[in-house]
């Protein structure tokens, strides 16, 4: 393949800003898991090798799809979020993520994340990384009654293990253990638990941005599309425009986009971050092997 002119040049612009920033803040969205081979919309390969039971019983036609889809029973219910917790757990983490821990190895960073796929969180430490909308490995009650929320993983395994067809047993079906009540996964919805665990990862958010606002900083934006701009882009924006001394880089191969304001102070790369991501991380390691940095 050719690489053009302006690629190259955005590359080298990544790299230069990534080298000289003292700390850099990733936004990751769900771009970025697509630009890892997970789609959570699309009826593909993936989701018929994990969800085709499902697929052929109630039509449902995406990850998201059976998430919001309204199954008869729990045991029916609970048969498909396990095997979506199940999914989340066993998928191989994807190279973008490989590669962007390579870039962020040397660095002062930190990472918000609006996925609930764990892919953050399989690659980098916990404390470096919020999920702010939960994640697909971690159930609460749906009350909410007690402001708890509880690993799933091991369950949802042995759940999928009991599983005859598309239904597990009435028995495993998950209770609240104070009021008896359903359970539901930990992520963004009308009963979203926005307890301690959830203000803990706004807390370690807030911190490293305190921390770091006067120093030269770097906002890596990684497929944010343009349904919720309100979490991580919209902040960015803002932080990049009032900020002395930082600089703002959006990539995606749909949305990047540049605010007219920041023209001086960020850059949108409309490219597959999964291949940015390679070719950032390969000039890099060359650059280090060199003594360079
Ligand atoms: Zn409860």
């Amino acid at each position: 393949m050719m690489i053009s002119q302006q690629y190259q040049d955005n590359i080298d612009i990544v790299l230069q800003k990534t080298e000289e920033a003292e700390a850099i803040v990733v936004g990751g969205a769900s771009g970025m898991s697509a630009a890892a081979g997970y789609n959570w919309y699309r009826d593909d390969e993936m989701f018929r090798k994990y969800f085709d039971a499902f697929a052929k019983q109630y039509g449902i036609d995406s990850i998201f799809g059976g998430f919001y889809h309204k199954f008869c029973t729990e045991e029916e219910r609970w048969a498909y979020l396990a095997t979506l917790i199940n999914f989340v757990a066993e998928v191989p983490v994807g190279e973008p993520y490989k590669d962007l821990e390579k870039i962020l190895q040397a660095k002062e960073y930190f990472i918000l994340t609006t996925n609930q796929d764990t892919q953050f969180l399989q690659v980098f430490p916990e404390e470096k990384v919020s999920a702010i909308q939960g994640d697909w490995t971690s159930i609460q009650c749906s009350g909410p009654c007690h402001d708890q929320v509880y690993p799933f993983v091991e369950q949802a395994k042995e759940m999928c293990d009991h599983m005859e067809g598309t239904k597990v047993p009435s028995s495993m079906v998950p209770k609240c253990s104070e009021c008896g009540g359903p359970m539901e996964l930990w992520v963004r919805s009308f009963v979203f638990l926005e307890g301690f665990k959830y203000r803990d990862e706004h807390k370690k958010y807030r911190e490293f941005l305190l921390e770091n606002q006067n120093k030269k900083v770097l906002f890596l934006e990684l497929g944010v599309g343009r349904m919720t701009p309100m979490f991580i882009q919209e902040p960015f924006w803002n932080m990049t425009y009032s900020w002395p001394d930082a600089f703002y880089i959006t990539i995606n191969p749909n949305d990047a986009l540049l605010p007219e304001q920041l023209k001086d102070k960020g850059l949108a790369i409309h490219e597959d971050i999964a291949l940015v991501l390679r070719d950032v991380q390969a000039e890099l390691e060359k650059d280090r092997k060199q003594g360079a940095v």
